[in-house]
């Protein structure tokens, strides 16, 4: 699928991102990713050549509620504080943080081959319910681990999701992420629309956890059939879950819960931790990432290869570029 962008929103990547104390300490490399909020690229540390990717966070870009206070008394962005200060085997870690005028270089640790959930999507991997429920389950319990302090993400989908070729998972971009308390609603929603939730799109005030679980369901869906389950926003509010293909009686149950259009009914993530089809079983060892979906060969052994620069031929069947069934990524947006 193709990578729509939403207008006014995307920031031009230039030499100015670069700019400052960050420059002598890494070498920046080519972009891997471009959203809402700046720009992401390779680069690797020039003291021991150690690869990371690197954010570029443009200031004028963060929202004034997006701010926080460091312990130095610095004005930084949420994002980046958050992903300082939270320790998760499933979030992904912070290794460097500089700034110039324009940007926040924000430099974090390269998980795998950079391969994110939606690429790993249009790879039509092959994918059993128990391997499944093993990579599903790791967005849950980084969600879990959330939770409990008190952090919304707000942003879960696809894309914001990154893979090893161990199918170890872990979920970045939290520039839309918020802390929530007990007695207050939130009214404006900040994640992605196809990833929102039928109340919240209807213009009702949330309080976060229930939004969430939703946008679980939408990843868990579009994870299981490769196809978003919604077509727009009328079909969210209004529209049946339909099931593409047969899948075992316990994930049927899963998604219709985290799918369902009545938040008080819907799945909690304490419920989801506990639920069968999550705790079923799983030998991660049989299953070989390269077998399971079309890679080359620094994708299936990162560690062997550097930086992309060796040449390397795609393994296996090449992936169809002309699919019917086109998945789009979708930038967040505030709906009001
Ligand atoms: P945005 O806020 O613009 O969406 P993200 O933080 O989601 O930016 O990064 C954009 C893309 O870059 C991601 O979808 C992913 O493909 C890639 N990416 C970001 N961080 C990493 C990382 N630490 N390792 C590998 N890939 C990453
Ligand atoms: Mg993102
Ligand atoms: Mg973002």
């Amino acid at each position: 699928g193709s990578r729509p962008q939403s207008m006014s929103l995307v920031s031009q990547c230039g030499d100015e991102q670069v700019s400052g104390e960050y420059n002598k300490h890494y070498v920046t490399l080519k972009q891997i990713g471009k959203g809402a909020y700046g720009c992401v690229k390779m680069a690797y540390r020039r003291s021991d050549r150690l690869l990371t990717v690197a954010k570029f966070i443009l200031k004028e870009k963060v929202g004034a509620q997006f701010w926080v206070d460091a312990p130095d008394g610095r004005r930084v962005p949420l994002e980046l504080s958050l992903l300082l200060t939270l320790k998760h085997p499933n979030i992904v870690s912070v290794i460097d943080v500089f700034e110039n005028e324009k940007y926040f270089q924000m430099v974090m640790e390269k998980h795998g081959a950079g391969m994110d959930l939606f690429e790993f999507i249009e790879r039509r991997p092959r994918l059993d319910e128990p391997l499944l429920s093993y990579i599903f389950r790791q967005i849950g319990q980084a969600v879990e681990y959330l939770h409990s302090l008190n952090i919304l993400h707000r942003d879960i989908k696809d894309e914001n999701v990154i893979i090893d070729n161990k199918f170890h998972v872990k979920l970045i971009d939290f520039g839309s992420a918020t802390f929530m308390s007990k007695d207050t609603l939130f009214s404006t929603f900040y994640g992605t629309t196809e990833y929102c939730s039928p109340e919240v799109l209807a213009g009702n005030k949330y309080a976060g956890p229930e939004l969430e679980m939703w946008s679980m369901g939408i990843t868990l869906y579009v994870l299981t059939f490769f196809v978003n389950p919604f077509s727009d926003i009328e079909d969210t509010i209004q529209g049946p879950l339909a099931f593409p293909q047969v899948v075992s009686e316990d994930l049927e149950q899963l998604l219709r819960w985290m799918l369902c259009k009545e938040p008080a009914s819907r799945c909690s993530i304490s419920q989801l931790m506990a639920h069968p089809w999550i705790r079923q079983p799983v030998v991660i060892a049989n299953y070989v990432f390269h077998e399971i979906v079309d890679c080359d060969r620094h994708e299936a052994n990162p560690e062997m290869y550097y930086s992309g620069s060796l040449g390397s031929p795609r393994s296996g069947s090449p992936v169809s570029l002309a699919d019917p069934m086109v998945k789009e990524r979708s930038n967040p947006s505030e709906v009001a």
